[in-house]
Order: C-alpha cells, then sequence, then structure tokens
C-alpha cells in the first residue's frame, strides 16, 4: 500500500496494531507520550514522531487508539483548562481520522462533528478481540460514519482486523462495543460462578467447562477465555492474570454502558449487577489484572 498514517496510542492494543500496518508496507508514524512505545514501534520500522503535531504532518490516514474520551476530545480539540490546541488546529482537509479507543459516544460525536466543519473526515472505530486479536492481526472493527467514510477506512483496517462492521451513523461504532462488552461481563461473571459451584460439587472444571461448551450454556468465554486456572493454556488465567484486558477497563465499558442506559431509558438489569461485582472486584485490588479474575470472587471464600 502507499498510504500514509499517523498512529497515536501505542498500548497494549495500538502497539501490535500499528506493526500490523508496517507489516502491510504501510508508511507509519508514531506517537506515544511514553518514548518507550515509540522506541520499540521504531525498531519494526515505523517513524518516530516527538509529538501528535509532528506525527500527523503529511499523513493521509490518522489512527488513535487511547485510554478514553478525555485523551481523545484532549488530542483532536485541544484542552481549554489546560490551554493546549488539538490536531484540529493542523490536520489538512480531506485526512480521515479513525479513532479505535472505546469512548462514550457522545465525545465521538462531538469530535466528528466538529472536525467535518473542517473537512476532515472522522470514524469511530472501536475494537473487539483483545491484545491477542491485535497481534494477530483478526481484530473485529466496528465502524461508525458516513458510508463514504467507512469505505474509506476499509482497506487500512483490514491491514489489522479481520472482521469490519459500518454500524451507522457517528457514534453508532461506540454504542454497539459497549453493548457487546455488557454482554460480556455478564458471560465472564455467569461462567464463573457456574464453574465454582461445579468445582464446590465435586466437578473437575475442565470437565464441566467440556459439558458447557456442548451444552446450552456454551459462550465465548468458554471458548477462548476460560476464568478458571489451569483449564485453558495460553489465557490470562492461567498466567496469575496476567496481561489481557484490565478488569478497570472493563469498568470504565460498564461505565459507559450503564450511562447509555440513563439516556435510552433502557431497562440493564444484568449489566448493573456485573458493574457492582467488577467494582467490588476492583476495590479488593483487582484493578489492574485480567478482567477473568471475576472468576477469583466465587473461588477466593473456599481457599480459607
Ligand atoms: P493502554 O493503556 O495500554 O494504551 C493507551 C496508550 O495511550 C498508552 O500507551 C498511553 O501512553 C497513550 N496515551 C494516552 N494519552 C495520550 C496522548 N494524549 N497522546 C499520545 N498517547 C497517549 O490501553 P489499551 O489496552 O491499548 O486500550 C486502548 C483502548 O482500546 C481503550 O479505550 C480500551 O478500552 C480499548 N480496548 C482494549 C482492549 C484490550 O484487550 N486491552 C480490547 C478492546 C478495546
Amino acid at each position: 500500500s502507499n498510504y500514509s498514517v499517523a498512529f497515536i496510542g501505542l498500548g497494549n492494543m495500538g502497539g501490535p496494531m500499528a506493526a500490523n500496518l508496517l507489516k502491510a508496507n504501510a508508511k507509519v508514524c508514531v506517537f506515544d507520550l511514553v518514548p518507550q512505545t515509540v522506541a520499540e514501534l521504531k525498531t519494526q520500522g515505523a517513524r518516530a514522531a516527538a509529538s501528535a503535531e509532528e506525527a500527523v504532518k503529511g499523513a493521509d490516514i490518522v489512527i488513535s487508539m487511547l485510554p478514553a474520551g478525555k485523551h481523545v476530545q484532549g488530542l483532536y480539540l485541544g484542552d481549554s483548562e489546560r490551554g493546549t490546541g488539538g490536531l484540529i488546529d493542523v490536520l489538512e482537509q480531506n485526512t480521515l481520522v479513525i479513532d479505535s479507543s472505546t469512548i462514550d459516544a457522545a465525545t465521538s460525536i462531538l469530535v466528528g462533528k466538529t472536525l467535518a466543519e473542517k473537512g476532515i473526515d472522522f470514524v469511530d472505530a472501536p475494537v473487539s478481540g483483545g491484545t491477542a486479536g491485535a497481534a494477530a492481526g483478526t481484530l473485529t472493527f466496528i465502524v461508525g460514519g458516513d458510508k463514504s467514510a467507512y469505505e474509506k477506512a476499509h482497506p487500512v483496517l483490514s491491514a489489522m482486523g479481520k472482521n469490519i462492521f459500518h454500524a451507522g451513523q457517528n457514534g453508532a461504532g461506540q454504542i454497539a462495543k459497549i453493548c457487546n462488552n455488557m454482554l460480556l461481563s455478564v458471560l465472564m461473571v455467569g461462567t464463573s460462578e457456574a464453574l465454582q459451584m461445579a468445582i464446590d460439587n465435586g466437578l473437575d472444571p475442565k470437565v464441566m467447562s467440556d459439558i458447557m461448551l456442548q451444552s446450552s450454556g456454551r459462550n465465548w468465554t468458554l471458548e477462548l477465555y476460560n476464568p478458571c486456572p489451569d483449564v485453558m493454556p495460553n489465557v490470562p488465567s492461567s498466567n496469575d492474570y496476567k496481561g489481557g484486558f484490565m478488569v478497570d477497563l472493563m469498568r470504565k465499558d460498564l461505565g459507559l454502558a450503564l450511562d447509555t442506559a440513563l439516556k435510552s431509558h433502557s431497562s440493564t438489569p444484568m449489566g448493573a449487577m456485573a458493574q457492582n461485582l467488577y467494582n467490588m472486584h476492583s476495590m479488593q485490588g483487582s484493578g489492574l489484572r485480567d478482567f477473568s479474575s471475576i472468576f477469583e470472587l466465587f473461588s477466593a471464600q473456599h481457599k480459607k
């Protein structure tokens, strides 16, 4: 490919995503507030920038992968409290901006609308698939924006992902993403309590997992992310819940989901329950561990 990309935010997800763009022969210029992450991508062939403004110079496409809405708004629109400007002041007309962070739809819509007034295309394109999907280039992208912007984004997203959906207008990608993650949190909690009850009654969690995988309780956590240690190799539960998707990022997503439910008058009792359990788990010191560690909320009482 001959397009040039500026990639901003090189954390657990952004780092491997930018690496896959390099493998697809895109010209990639990178920036992150953490210098080591920039240096790491440089060894893989990226151009290193000293600031976001420098990174976007001459870029056809800008991709951001940041923690939350305030970071995305600050990057593009600036921060009036801190008196800093945003990329909106330096981006050229017809640049395509792709934000793949999981953030609130309202911020995404605000950034998209403000950029559009300057002739800059914007899509929200949050991802599903985790750090393993980011590394393997098999992410699912859920895109919100104009059809033309979606089509423009498709080739570059294909270099980092396998399934690329057009969910609707700007913000729809974010809504779809948090609906999915709310369900994921419920499945993770439910799978954990079912497995622990089986263990409490003398069953082998591996056997129980095999049974549920061929029965009506089958779900993604059993297929790819079993929360019980040593049932599956190469998942966070078999590695002391290190790596993967942090409890506090799931809490962020559940906060976004329940804010959305409040605005749309939707009933989400299961999501509310999962949010409470994840809050409790985080308060007990597990905020930075993988979200499948919620299993320990159920298993810990039996270890004493
Ligand atoms: P992370 O904390 O590992 O990475 C975020 C990076 O952004 C950090 O390196 C940080 O230094 C950088 N950053 C923050 N503000 C910046 C700024 N103004 N300019 C430049 N760089 C800045 O987080 P992550 O796990 O990579 O997640 C990123 C987003 O993707 C989040 O919204 C998360 O919810 C979402 N997500 C994560 C996963 C996962 O499994 N980790 C899966 C799907 C979606």
